[in-house]
């Protein structure tokens, strides 16, 4: 936030949306989404969706800090849907070999990443650290696949030709250890794209044990509107 210190985060969000909505004595529904966890997941840069999901997480506390004085308050925290991204290991720039893919650690090698926080605020200094994540995605265009993040810009997998084709982004043939990844995708999509995995929802308050076992989304909506008396 130091960067665009213009923009309101998510706690700062979550502040200014309650203290406008608790005015009303009827109660209020208040809906707050981490955007760029998806937003950044689309091109393929995980590391960035992890930071707004780090975002998200600290605006969860928030809301908890605000239920412990409001104990009629339900929470609900969920996604809306989910990106074929998954934790494979880690990647060790300090393992041998030239080939990048001898790096990758899985299972009991794949050890801890070396992630730091020297300055507190809940984030890596470092997203790119010798040892990180490895995380990919099951759904995507052609893309160069690098391993590490890139702190400068957000990744781009892939670009359009002459015949409006989405092909790899060649500005990432050259980063070292990185590697062409053949898309699984139509060829018109650029990104990669929302996928129908079950989500996790958690929750807390009122009437909150409703919320068990395997459930549709619409009845999800059951309980938020129960929690609001709206209806039987
Ligand atoms: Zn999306």
């Amino acid at each position: 936030m130091q960067k665009y210190p213009d923009q309101p985060d998510l706690t700062d969000s979550f502040d200014a949306a309650v203290k406008v909505l608790e005015q009303n004595k009827e109660g209020f529904f208040l809906m707050l989404e981490a955007g760029l966890v998806d937003k950044f997941s689309h091109p393929l840069d995980w590391t960035r969706s992890v930071g707004d999901t780090i975002a998200f997480d600290k605006v969860v506390e928030r809301a908890k800090e605000y239920c412990k004085k409001h104990p009629d308050t339900l929470l609900i925290v969920t996604g809306d849907h989910s990106h074929s991204i998954s934790v494979a290991g880690t990647v060790d720039d300090n393992k041998p070999g030239d080939d990048i893919r001898d790096k990758v650690g899985v299972y009991a090698d794949a050890g801890y990443p070396n992630y730091e926080d020297k300055d507190g605020d809940g984030f890596p200094d470092d997203f790119s650290p010798s040892k990180r994540l490895a995380v990919f995605f099951g759904a995507h265009p052609d893309y160069y696949e690098t391993y590490r993040a890139d702190p400068k810009k957000t990744f781009n997998p892939a670009v359009k030709d002459e015949k409006g084709c989405y092909v790899a982004d060649k500005q990432y043939a050259g980063v070292p250890g990185g590697h062409f990844v053949e898309g699984n995708l139509p060829r018109n999509e650029s990104q990669g794209v929302h996928t129908v995995d079950d989500l996790v929802v958690t929750t807390q308050g009122p009437n909150s044990s409703a919320v068990r076992g395997f459930m549709n989304s619409t009845e999800i909506f059951r309980v938020m509107a129960e929690a609001l008396a709206l209806g039987r």
